[in-house]
């Protein structure tokens, strides 16, 4: 059974993938789910082989963009930073299954700044000494996040 955090991101991937058009080849329909394992991507273009990940989040108004979302494992997304290896980010905002809306960050205005550590699982957690991270909207929103949809 799907955790309410897993139905959140595969809504926000499906709803990329019916209303967004590529941003690399411009095609529509053509953006397609990765597997949940496939760790560096959320969404492929089957055309021209464009990779994009996606965050979603709850919200109560989607037409201003959060402070913060949720990114995964710090370890991974450190290791990219340091290898130059940053991915184009679709921003999904859910206010209900009906108001939602789509913002875009490209990779080449990413910065390390917005990639922030969050403190390594208690003890006490089922998975301990795990260290997630966060991304940090709050400097780019202004100018560099484009709402698509
Ligand atoms: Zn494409």
């Amino acid at each position: 059974m799907a955790t309410d955090k897993q139905q959140l991101g595969a809504f926000g991937e499906v709803l990329v993938t019916r209303r967004c058009a590529c941003p690399k080849c411009k095609r529509r329909k053509t953006l397609r789910r990765l597997p949940t394992n496939f760790k560096c991507a959320d969404l492929v273009c089957d055309f021209c082989g464009f990779l994009a990940q996606v965050k979603s989040k709850s919200v109560t108004d989607v037409s201003r963009l959060p402070a913060t979302l949720l990114g995964g494992a710090w370890s991974v997304q450190r290791e990219r930073m340091d290898a130059g290896i940053y991915f184009p980010l679709f921003i999904v905002l859910v206010a209900s299954p009906r108001r939602s809306a789509v913002y875009y960050l490209s990779a080449d205005l990413q910065t390390r700044q917005m990639f922030v550590a969050r403190r390594p699982l208690a003890k006490a957690a089922r998975h301990a000494g795990w260290q997630g991270y966060y991304v940090d909207l709050t400097h780019m929103a202004d100018r560099c996040i484009v709402r698509l949809s």
